[in-house]
């Protein structure tokens, strides 16, 4: 049973009645436009949890650019069905009045890495995000949460933002789910027109293959990528492109830095750098 929550007090109700029995809970925020990367974090949480909460809400704060907030894809319907049959217990479903009783004015605000790479590219974009996890956090009330190494900048500093407020949610960290090509999946690949999609391989590739930075910068440009950045930060490369107007993140493990292990499935499924198979790295 996959029981969807619209109402946030019925939903604290209901964590309240789960604290007393001492159930433990899970907790995975997403934007929706579900995929399998997506699933693979429910799936963790299932495995670690007796409960497992999903949120769905675009966020409109970290958006710096109205068209891509306009365009991103929402498909409440079709994400419930995937929850269900992927074991969801629960799916919070909340509004923006909801969440921003406030209208943003109380920000979260980290002055040191949330300026660099992506943040230095979207201005306000982690203050943004942090500000939403935590609102996110405190009303899940969850044991573990659960992120994606897709948005490593953002796994950092969700982290950093539980140590530094003594957060009792305890973060885990969850591989990259990409497709048999490499792509990484990501809720934008369906913006791609054919042609890019038939390109954009070429970028985890070139992060993955290139011997410097500036050497896989230089190949994406030459394969018609608009690089907004790629830079190697403590033993992780990672890179931001666009294609056709759609923007692209991804991050590899460099030699000898923070790696997970390999798990690669059967030909048709998606290909795992670490996460379901992988062992349960809480203190990672
Ligand atoms: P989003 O809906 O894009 O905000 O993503 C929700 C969560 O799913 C974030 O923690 C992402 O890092 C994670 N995620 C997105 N894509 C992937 C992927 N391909 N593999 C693993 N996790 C992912």
């Amino acid at each position: 049973m996959t029981k969807p929550f619209t109402d946030l007090q019925a939903w604290r109700e209901e964590r309240r009645t789960q604290c007393r029995a001492g159930r433990s809970l899970g907790f995975v925020p997403t934007m929706g436009a579900l995929h399998e990367g997506h699933l693979s974090l429910v799936q963790r949480s299932r495995s670690e949890n007796d409960g497992t909460l999903v949120s769905i809400f675009v966020n409109p704060t970290q958006f710096d650019d109205r068209v891509d907030y306009e365009k991103y894809p929402r498909r409440v319907d079709d994400d419930m069905q995937m929850l269900r049959a992927a074991g969801a217990d629960y799916v919070l479903l909340p509004t923006q009045a909801d969440l921003y009783p406030d209208a943003f004015r109380y920000r979260v605000s980290e002055v040191d890495h949330s300026r660099t790479l992506e943040g230095a590219h979207r201005p306000g974009h982690f203050d943004a995000v942090l500000t939403v996890v935590l609102k996110l956090l405190q009303l899940a009330r969850a044991e573990r949460a659960y992120f994606g190494e897709k948005d490593w900048q953002q796994l950092q500093l969700v982290r950093g933002m539980a140590d530094a407020f003594f957060l009792p949610t305890l973060i885990v960290p969850v591989g990259t789910v990409r497709e048999l090509d490499g792509l990484a999946l990501s809720s934008r690949n369906r913006r791609l027109a054919a042609a890019d999609r038939a390109k954009a391989p070429a970028f985890h590739r070139a992060l993955a293959e290139a011997a410097t930075p500036d050497e896989a910068a230089h190949v994406l440009r030459g394969s018609g990528f608009v690089v907004d950045y790629v830079q190697d930060v403590d033993g992780r490369r990672l890179g931001a492109v666009r294609l056709g107007g759609v923007r692209l993140i991804d991050n590899v493990p460099l030699n000898g830095g923070p790696k997970g292990p390999h798990y690669e499935s059967g030909p048709k499924g998606p290909r795992y750098e670490s996460g379901p198979e992988g062992p349960h790295d809480e203190d990672s």
